[in-house]
């Protein structure tokens, strides 16, 4: 479904991603890993266009995302419309707080994929029901916990029907008795079938539902494999060393 090659970035003179690659394939569910600072989120945005990569190619089932073919970077309609196809839930959920858990999730279908009112709220309490919020569907983000709101957001990128869901961390922010609901929704998407790509330091998470644990450091990937091999036999030092320190 998408394939990341070349891909660098710095900031302000320090590069944080040194040619980093990946591909993911259909209904893969990937979880990147590494030390804070080791450039996951910035890759993970880049993967979208969130963030601008200064060099690399990022392709989705063929399309290069991003830039024309001449190099060129699109404009904000095309960029608008490959970026429905890419969902991604943020750390810190971002809902809009003056509307309901549904208008939050109808807002996409509405105004990107332009459906009716009717039609795009029909689909938002479908994706709420499927992420077990059909309960809070009037609820705004206020009246709900962190968790909830988290499984709001995860609900608005699945409304949009994207090719694959990028998470940047979706527990990081959360009260630790309120990761298990959102981890337990992650869970049961991948086991749908859902491609997607994960940063985490969730390592449960990471060993129990991901297909490929991608262990980065220094900005670009270092080991990939499943994960009884990146947790019970890592084939490079820094791998083992990473890994050592959590225990
Ligand atoms: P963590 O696990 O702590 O979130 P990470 O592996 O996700 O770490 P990144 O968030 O990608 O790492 O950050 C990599 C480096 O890039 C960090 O040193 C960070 O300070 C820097 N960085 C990230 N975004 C920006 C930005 N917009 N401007 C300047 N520096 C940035």
């Amino acid at each position: 479904v998408l394939q990341a090659s070349d891909v660098c970035k710095s900031f302000g003179g320090r590069q944080v991603l040194k040619d980093a690659a990946l591909s993911v394939a259909e209904g893969e569910t990937v979880v990147l890993i590494g030390p804070s600072g080791s450039g996951k989120t910035t890759f993970l945005r880049c993967l979208n266009w969130l963030e601008t990569p200064d060099s690399g190619r990022i392709r989705l089932r063929g399309d290069l995302v991003g830039r024309a073919v001449d190099g060129r970077e699109h404009g904000e309609a095309e960029l608008a419309r490959q970026r429905s196809r890419i969902g991604f839930v943020f750390q810190r959920f971002n809902l809009f707080a003056h509307l309901s858990a549904l208008d939050n999730v109808a807002m996409g279908p509405r105004r990107v994929q332009g459906l009716s009112v009717g039609q795009a709220r029909e689909r938002a309490r479908e994706e709420l029901a499927r992420v077990h919020m059909a309960a809070h569907v009037d609820k705004r983000p206020s009246q709900l916990s962190g968790g909830q709101q988290q499984r709001v957001a995860i609900a608005r990128a699945l409304a949009m029907r994207p090719e694959l869901i990028l998470f940047d961390e979706p527990t990081s922010a959360l009260d630790p008795e309120l990761v298990t609901e959102v981890v337990d929704v992650m869970r049961e998407l991948a086991q749908a079938g859902m491609t997607m790509v994960v940063v985490t330091h969730e390592m449960r998470f990471a060993r129990q539902t991901a297909d490929r644990v991608v262990f980065m450091d220094g900005g670009l990937v270092i080991e990939q494999g499943p994960p009884a091999q990146i947790f019970d036999a890592p084939q490079t030092e820094r791998t083992r060393r990473f890994l050592g320190h959590l225990h």
